[in-house]
């Protein structure tokens, strides 16, 4: 029975509650919607009245629009009013937050907070960030804007709760932007250092480099300079003005004219300008004035410095005294000639009384001694050749190589030079290939010379392979003869060199005889008939060696 009475009055107590509830819902949104400008209030002393001095419907649709949470509290701090967007942001049912006081909704670290504002902000207004709850756990950061409000049951505060949670973020991005640009800012700063650091060395460097390079060029015996693209000298070593006796006043614009000899100026003229257009290396050799009036030979050599894009900065050009150099090799081209004469003499008269044995018929010369004179006169015929050889040099040097020309047949004359090589030679094949009958302006012997040089060499230098083609064409308007071996061949280096004087490859020396002046007296032979003489060549890869000469001279 007891048990009955207390859930009947369990019932009608919470009939009663949701009644009120109802009541205050019924209220809240009078008031919300602006049908209510009054309510009373039941605190500790008693029920209290409060009207809505603005009780503006306007002003409170306004408020309940905004985006701030606004709340009116009395003197205790109970909340008389809220909008709904402070509902929403204390996470709380409208109905629930109106009637409690305000610090319920603040976190405990911020409670004596709350407390100080809301007690100074009774007598001056004021602004301070305070944390909400959010009702999820996380406290929102907040500005609370309080202001004294006259309301009809007395004084009452509103505070405007603006949400800082996106002003805090942005705060906090960028404080981390900021030290991010600090970071960036410091790494800059260093790589500026490190570069101003690395300017100084480079400069210090530049600075050695050319005090070093002006040291050295100062230093060396040789003369140089320095000129640019278009030709314009502009810086000469102290060896230059030692040797020339120039000074810096002296007008550098004609210098060649100044100093060169005057029978070599205008190849060197020619030469330099070449250079100048084609950027190719500049060489001669020629004779520079000294400062006694005494000419000497010098070899120039000037190349051209290049940026990354090919295109030049400018020339360096030295000058190396070659005079004594000259009058030695003078000296001993002026002995070959002198010797190779004297020994033509006992030669010839040697090669007479050998014939005059081999040719004796009064009595039966033993078989031996007919060997023997058979012996003698190869090897006589071979010194033979070779001081014809030394002659012949020293002639070209003394500019006396003359010889009478006539007509010659190009397919007699080759035809002539294989038999001689077949018979000289019978351990390889000479194979020819003469498409025509050319007739050219020339001297026979000489020509049989070039001829018997080159057949001689493609024999000597091809060990192995025994086959040697010989053949002529007519190219434009001359004819050509090669030469073709199977031999050891040449390096581009080499080929370079070959028709020197007295040039032999240095890894060859030991093994053929000769003395490097074969093709020197070749070349020279052809270039009097106005021909040219060359090889195509690749190491290991066998020689050809041509000449071609003008037809129909
Ligand atoms: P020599 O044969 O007396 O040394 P040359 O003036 O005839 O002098 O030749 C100069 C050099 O050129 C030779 O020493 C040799 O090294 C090289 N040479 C000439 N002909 C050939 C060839 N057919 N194959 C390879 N090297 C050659």
């Amino acid at each position: 029975m007891e048990q009955q009475n207390s859930n009947n009055s369990l019932i009608s107590e919470i009939e009663e509650l949701r009644y009120q509830l109802e009541e205050a819902r019924d209220t809240i949104n009078a008031i919300r919607t602006g049908q209510v400008d009054a309510l009373v209030v039941k605190d500790d002393n008693g029920h209290q009245l409060y009207t809505l001095k603005t009780a503006d419907q306007t002003y409170r649709v306004f408020i309940e629009k905004m985006s701030e949470g606004a709340v009116t509290i009395n003197r205790e701090g109970i909340i008389l009013y809220c909008n709904t967007r402070f509902a929403h942001m204390a996470a709380t049912p409208l109905e629930k937050t109106i009637g409690q006081p305000l610090s319920f909704f603040v976190p405990d670290a911020s409670k004596s907070k709350l407390e100080k504002i809301i007690n100074s902000s009774w007598n001056q207004d004021c602004r301070e960030e305070i944390m909400l709850k959010d009702g999820g756990g996380r406290d929102m950061h907040c500005l609370f804007s309080c202001n004294t409000i006259e309301l009809d049951g007395g004084l009452a505060l509103s505070i405007i709760i603006t949400d800082l949670t996106v002003l805090k973020n942005t705060e906090q991005e960028l404080q981390v932007r900021n030290y991010q640009l600090e970071e960036a800012q410091a790494a800059t700063e260093k790589l500026n250092n490190n570069l101003e650091a690395t300017v100084r060395q480079r400069t210090h460097d530049l600075v050695i480099s050319r005090e070093h390079f002006r040291l050295l060029t100062n230093n060396i015996v040789q003369m140089t300079w320095t000129n640019l693209p278009t030709g314009e000298f502009t810086s000469y070593n102290q060896r230059w003005y030692d040797y020339t006796g120039l000074t810096l006043d002296d007008d550098h614009e004609i210098v060649w004219e100044m100093v060169v000899h005057p029978d070599d100026l205008k190849k060197t003229l020619e030469l330099y300008n070449k250079s100048l257009l084609t950027g190719e290396l500049f060489e001669i050799e020629n004779r520079y004035k000294r400062y006694d009036g005494v000419y000497r030979w010098h070899l120039n050599r000037s190349k051209p410095l290049k940026n990354d894009a090919g295109d030049i900065i400018f020339w360096v050009g030295t000058a190396t005294d070659i005079e004594d150099q000259k009058q030695e090799m003078e000296r001993k081209d002026e002995f070959i000639g002198i010797a190779s004469h004297e020994l033509k003499t006992p030669l010839t008269s040697l090669k007479g009384y050998l014939q005059l044995i081999a040719g004796y018929k009064k009595e039966e010369l033993p078989p031996i001694v007919r060997q023997y004179v058979t012996k003698a006169s190869t090897s006589i015929n071979r010194l033979q050749s070779l001081i014809n050889d030394l002659l012949d040099v020293s002639k070209i040097k003394a500019g006396r190589l003359e010889y009478a020309l006539g007509s010659v047949n190009i397919s007699d004359l080759l035809n002539q030079c294989i038999e001689n090589a077949r018979h000289i030679n019978p351990a390889y094949i000479f194979d020819s290939k003469l498409d025509n009958d050319y007739i050219i302006k020339g001297n026979h012997e000489r020509l049989e010379q070039v001829l018997m040089n080159l057949i001689n060499n493609a024999v000597k230098y091809s060990p192995v392979n025994k086959t040697v083609i010989i053949t002529s064409q007519q190219v434009g308007n001359y004819v050509r003869v090669e030469v073709i071996d199977s031999g050891i061949g040449l390096s581009p280096d080499q080929k370079d060199k070959i028709f020197d004087r007295f040039y032999r490859v240095a890894d060859k020396l030991n093994m053929t005889s000769g003395l490097g002046m074969g093709l020197y007296i070749s070349k020279e032979i052809i270039n009097n008939h106005d021909g040219i003489i060359g090889v195509e060549s690749e190491m290991g890869q066998g020689s050809t060696f041509y000449f071609e000469l003008p037809l129909g001279r």
